[in-house]
C-alpha cells in the first residue's frame, strides 16, 4: 500500500496536478519553503485530529483524504 502517494487530481473538480499536501503541526519552514511557494504544500494548522483531510485542491479548495490510518472497517463496508 502506498497511501502516501499524492493524488494527481482532485476528486471533485478533476483539476490537477494542483493538489497540495496538507501539513499539520509546526513544520520546518526552511525545508518546505519551496513546496509552500509552489503550492505543493498547504498548512492545516497546529492541531490534527484523526480523520482530518490530507490533501487540498488548489483550484476548488476541496479537501479530502484522512490523516492517520483510520478507515471504515471491513465489517462495516461488507454488511
Ligand atoms: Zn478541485
Amino acid at each position: 500500500m502506498d497511501q502516501r502517494r499524492a493524488p494527481t487530481e482532485c476528486p471533485r473538480c478533476g483539476g490537477g496536478p494542483r493538489v497540495a499536501e496538507i501539513l499539520y503541526g509546526l513544520p520546518d519552514f526552511e525545508a518546505i519553503e519551496d513546496d509552500l511557494a509552489a503550492g505543493r504544500i498547504v498548512l492545516g494548522g497546529c492541531c490534527v485530529c484523526e480523520g482530518d483531510p490530507e490533501w487540498a485542491c488548489e483550484d476548488c479548495g476541496h479537501r479530502w483524504g484522512a490523516i492517520g490510518s483510520f478507515e471504515p472497517s471491513a465489517e462495516e463496508v461488507a454488511d
